[in-house]
C-alpha cells in the first residue's frame, strides 16, 4: 500500500496544475528550474525516506556487534559435536559461497543497473553526490592496493573509527568474531555476564528493527514518492524489473541446486524433498523470517523427511541463524545493480570482496524480516558503492525478502539431510503422506 500511495500520490501532483507548474530554487547562486511537485516533495516527503534510511543505517553496527558476538559464543556446543560441527559450518559456507556467486554471475550478465538512461543516473548522482563522490574516490583508491591489501584491510587499529560512519564494516565483523572467540576461551564464571549482557543487547536490537520495520511504509511512501517526482522516466522501474528478475531467477536456480544436491547424495527425489519442506517453505515466504519458520522447519525435515532429532536440533538452529543463501545472492545482485545504477564499474578485485562480504554479511543477518537489506549496507560501505542506493531498491525489498527466507529455509533443510547422510543419521520419514498426517492432526 505504501509502495502504491507512493507512487500515486507523486504520479497525481506531477498532474495538478500547481504541480506541473515551474518554479525556480538557488543553488549556490544559480537558479535552477524545478516543478512545483518536485519542491514540495523534496521539502516535504523525502525527508521521511530519508530519515527511515537512516534508522536503517544506525542500527547495523550495533546489530553486527550483537548477532556475531552472540553467535560466536553459542557455538561453544560445537566441540561436543564437532565432528559434524565443522562439517555442518563448511557446507553451510560452501553453499552460501555458491549462491553469492551465482548472484554475481547473473547481474553481470543481465546488467539490470545499465538499462538505466545517463540522463536518470546524473539525476541520482547529483541527488546523492556527497556520498557517491566519496564513495567513487574510496573505489578509486582501493585500486592502487597491492596483493594483501585486503588481507591486511581486515584487522582495524581502532574499532571506534571501524564503526564510524567512513570506516570499514569487515573489521567490525572480525572483531565481533574476534570478541565471540574471546568468550568461549575464557572460564563459564567470568564469560556468563559478557554472554549475557549480549544475548540482551541483540534482542534489544532485535527489537528496535521491529520498530523501525513499523514505519516501513511511510518509508516506502516516502521513498517512492520521491523516485518518481525526480525521475519521471520510467527506465529507472524498468531497471528495478530487471533487478527482481535476476534476483529470482537466481533464487530459483539454487532451489533446483539443492535439489540436485539432495538427489545426489540421498537419493530422494526432488518431488520428495519439496513435498516433505513446502510447508516451511510457505511459512517462510509469508512471515519472511527464518527464525519464526524454524519450529516447522524443524518438524518437517524430521518427520517428513527422516532427519534423526540428534542431527535436525543441531544443524537447523544454526542454519536459521548463519546459513541465509538466499539473503546473501540477493545482497550480491542489489550491491552490483546499485553499483551500475550510479556508474560505478566494479573490477574482479571489488567483486571478490562482495562475495567475502556478502557471505559474512548474511552469517551476520538476523533470521527475521528485513534483516538482510539493514546488512546490505555493510556490502555497500565495503565495496564503496553509495549507501543511499538502498532508496532505490526499498520499494520491492519486501516481496524479494519473502522469496529469499524461502530459500534461506530450503537450505537449511538441504544442508542438514546431507549431513545427516554422511554421520548415518538419514532415516526413513515417519509420516508419509502429509495430507494423511495434517487429517489426522
Ligand atoms: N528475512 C530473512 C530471513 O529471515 C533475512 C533477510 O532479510 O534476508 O531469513
Amino acid at each position: 500500500i505504501g509502495m502504491g500511495a507512493g507512487v500515486l500520490f507523486s504520479l497525481i501532483l506531477l498532474m495538478t496544475p500547481w504541480g506541473s507548474a515551474m518554479t525556480t530554487i538557488s543553488v549556490a547562486g544559480e537558479e535552477i528550474p524545478i516543478s512545483n511537485a518536485e519542491l514540495f516533495v523534496r521539502h516535504w516527503i523525502k525527508p521521511f525516506g530519508s530519515m527511515f534510511i537512516n534508522a536503517l543505517k544506525l542500527i547495523a553496527v550495533p546489530l553486527i556487534l550483537a548477532s556475531l558476538i552472540k553467535g560466536v559464543s553459542d557455538l561453544k556446543d560445537i566441540s561436543k559435536l564437532s565432528k559434524m560441527g565443522l562439517r555442518t559450518i563448511l557446507t553451510y559456507l560452501a553453499t552460501t559461497i555458491i549462491a553469492v556467486s551465482i548472484g554475481l554471475i547473473i547481474v553481470n550478465i543481465i546488467q539490470p543497473g545499465k538499462t538505466i538512461t545517463s540522463e536518470t543516473r546524473e539525476n541520482l548522482i547529483e541527488n546523492y553526490s556527497g556520498e557517491a563522490g566519496k564513495s567513487i574516490d574510496s573505489a578509486a583508491k582501493q585500486k592502487e592496493n597491492g596483493p594483501l591489501r585486503a588481507l591486511e584491510d581486515l584487522i582495524p587499529d581502532n574499532i571506534f573509527n571501524a564503526a564510524s560512519d567512513n570506516g570499514n564494516m569487515l573489521q567490525v565483523i572480525v572483531f565481533a568474531i574476534f570478541f565471540g572467540i574471546g568468550l568461549i576461551l575464557i572460564p563459564k564464571d567470568k564469560s556468563g555476564p559478557v554472554k549475557a549482557f549480549f544475548d540482551g543487547f541483540n534482542e534489544v536490537i532485535l527489537k528496535l528493527i521491529d520498530l523501525i520495520m513499523l514505519a516501513a511504509p511511510i518509508g516506502v511512501f516516502a521513498l517512492l514518492a520521491g523516485l518518481v517526482v525526480e525521475s519521471p522516466s520510467k527506465d529507472l522501474f524498468i531497471a528495478l524489473l530487471w533487478y527482481a528478475i535476476c534476483v529470482i531467477s537466481g533464487l530459483l536456480l539454487m532451489i533446483l541446486i539443492y535439489t540436485f544436491i539432495v538427489f545426489l547424495f540421498t537419493k530422494r527425489t526432488p518431488a520428495n524433498f519439496l513435498k516433505g519442506i513446502s510447508p516451511a517453505q510457505l511459512l517462510a515466504f509469508s512471515t519472511s523470517s527464518s527464525a519464526a519458520t524454524l519450529p516447522v522447519t524443524m518438524e518437517r525435515v524430521e518427520e517428513h523427511l527422516g532427519v534423526k532429532e540428534e542431527v535436525t536440533s543441531f544443524v537447523l538452529p544454526i542454519g536459521a541463524t548463519i546459513n541465509m543463501d538466499g539473503t546473501s545472492l540477493y545482497q550480491a545482485v542489489a550491491a552490483i545493480f546499485i553499483a551500475q545504477a550510479f556508474g560505478m564499474d566494479l573490477d574482479l578485485y571489488a567483486q571478490l570482496g562482495i562475495i567475502a562480504t556478502a557471505t559474512l554479511a548474511s552469517i551476520g543477518s538476523a533470521a527475521v524480516p528485513g534483516a538482510g537489506m539493514v546488512m546490505l549496507v555493510i556490502v555497500l560501505a565495503q565495496a564503496g558503492i553509495p549507501e543511499a542506493g538502498l532508496a532505490l531498491i526499498f520499494a520491492i525489498d519486501r516481496p524479494l525478502d519473502m522469496l529469499r527466507t524461502t530459500v534461506n529455509v530450503t537450505g537449511d533443510a538441504a544442508v542438514s539431510m546431507l549431513i545427516a547422510k554422511s554421520v548415518d543419521k538419514l532415516g526413513d520419514p515417519q509420516v508419509k503422506d502429509w495430507d494423511d498426517y495434517y487429517g489426522k492432526s
